[in-house]
């Protein structure tokens, strides 16, 4: 109760507003049932009964929570039964679940990049249920290494000697430079130190990881010449970062990952190439721009490439480090390794979507098949939702749109794609009851209407968001 009176104190209206008195709150504040008198209503009871006691008690108090809250806002509508039915609802809710993705960006980091194939999915479950081999040669009988699945897979596919995988690219790039270069200086373009979003900056990582930052050249051209000037006994690494979230245009000049790695090898330095995006095959389809594979920057003489494991490679999130034997060694053996690494999951998801690209499949996995879609194929989706929504009695039409990889990969690319568009009154209130629905719908708003582009949305999914559609415009009658 004095908890109660504090806070009304510190939240009593201004003089003259016009809101309830505070003693009238205050009194509704008072009465608040307790979690005993609620576990006792006969009202609740048939609600409760068959709940797990503990449960029965965390939704009372989340429900006296919300209510409390309610009046301190304002709202002096008393504690009701329905209050611990909409309390029950929200904890058989998971926090994390599955939303449909409709806003057309395929590798979207706010919604959990890349949808694994159903291969990685199953090969997760199996691991996840009981005891692996992760980290147990079954032929020696010993222990063994939990990256030994995957070396194979990625030398095959990338053409490096070595492999090695950690919680995600941040991770790997920060690994690399501490593991290879910490003391040392790191020859960096100017052109190249990216903030790769969330904060993740190139200088700063090189600060974190006790290397030197040398930059070279000027924002819009760095040569060979620029790069051999700066090299000192004291250089421990040339980094390349993949330019992968922005891209340089008009008066640009830049020296080639073919270029670094001959200089390199004339003065015995390592190269090392943030790649980001981590295509391990040409992607080709409407829309999209050239991406470099891991292959290419191998074959290009990178010592050690690093890139992710979600964002065009299709699989979990990972960052993945190949390149030269002994670098890698001096890699696997530096402590942060352990601080990174990745669980058995991880390493069950990435070694199924690797065995795809593996058998020349790489239309298997989603985030590719995604990306290459035909714009007919979209055109057909996008009537077929058309028609879902007229039969809930929803005007809309289809519209052209652009796409996006999204990842922070591929910049510049437009993916031609098609949306349903519904003219609201309010679109951001009708995203918010998009969003709010049992399976949350992610749409977008362009020229004032929303938009919902059909790219990453399944034949199945087309019938659920026409149903939310449905319900957000009811919600939005008066
Ligand atoms: C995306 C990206 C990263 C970070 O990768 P995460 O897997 O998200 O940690 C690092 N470098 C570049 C160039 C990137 O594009």
């Amino acid at each position: 109760m004095v908890t109660c009176r504090a806070v009304l104190r510190l939240d009593s209206p201004p003089m003259g507003a016009a809101s309830k008195p505070p003693e009238g709150k205050n009194a509704l504040l008072r009465n608040l049932p307790s979690i005993e008198q609620l576990l006792r209503r006969p009202s609740l009871e048939p609600r409760l009964a068959n709940l797990p006691h503990a449960r029965a008690v965390a939704a009372l108090r989340l429900a006296v929570e919300r209510v409390r809250a309610r009046l301190l806002s304002g709202d002096a509508r008393p504690f009701e039964d329905a209050d611990v039915e909409a309390a029950l609802a929200s904890l058989a809710t998971p926090n994390l679940r599955p939303v449909l993705n409709a806003t057309g960006v395929v590798l979207h980091t706010n919604l959990g990049r890349a949808p694994l194939a159903p291969e990685a999915v199953e090969r997760v479950v199996a691991v996840a249920r009981g005891y692996s081999n992760l980290e147990y040669d079954l032929d020696e009988g010993e222990r063994g290494s939990r990256y030994a699945p995957l070396v194979g897979l990625l030398r095959m596919l990338t053409g490096a000697e070595d492999a090695i995988v950690v919680n995600n690219c941040a991770g790997a790039v920060l690994l690399v430079l501490a593991a290879l270069a910490s003391g040392r200086e790191c020859v960096v373009s100017r052109g190249e130190l990216v903030e790769i979003g969330g904060g993740f900056r190139i200088p700063d990582v090189m600060r974190q990881s006790g290397t030197k930052l040398v930059e070279v050249g000027t924002t819009n051209r760095t040569r060979r010449a620029d790069y051999a000037n700066a090299l000192s006994p004291d250089t421990g690494l040339i980094v390349k970062v993949h330019r992968s979230n922005f891209a340089l245009v008009g008066f640009t000049e830049e020296a080639s990952l073919a270029e670094l790695t001959e200089l390199g090898r004339s003065r015995n330095v390592p190269v090392f190439q943030d790649l980001g995006s981590g295509a391990l095959v040409p992607l080709v389809g409407p829309g999209l721009t050239l991406e470099p594979t891991v292959g290419q920057a191998i074959s290009a003489g990178a010592d050690v490439v690093a890139f992710s494991g979600d964002k065009l490679l299709g699989g979990p999130q990972a960052g993945v480090i190949v390149g030269r034997k002994d670098l890698l060694q001096r890699i696997k053996s530096h402590p942060l390794t352990r601080a990174l690494r990745v669980d058995k999951m991880t390493v069950a998801a990435l070694e199924a979507t690797l065995e795809l690209y593996r058998d020349g499949r790489p239309e298997a996995v989603p985030a590719q098949s995604l990306l290459v879609q035909q714009p007919e194929v979209l055109s057909a989706r996008a009537d077929r939702l058309l028609d879902l929504l007229k039969a809930h009695g929803v005007t809309a039409w289809v519209v052209s749109v652009d796409g996006q990889v999204g990842g922070g990969a591929m910049p510049l690319a437009r993916l031609p794609s098609y949306a349903c568009s519904l003219t609201v009154g309010a679109p951001e209130v009708f995203l918010e009851r998009l969003r709010g629905g049992e399976v949350p719908v992610i749409g977008r708003i362009a020229d004032g209407e929303v938009v919902l582009d059909v790219r990453c949305l399944s034949e199945e999914d087309l019938g659920v968001v026409a149903q939310s559609v449905a319900a957000a415009r009811l919600g939005s009658q008066p």
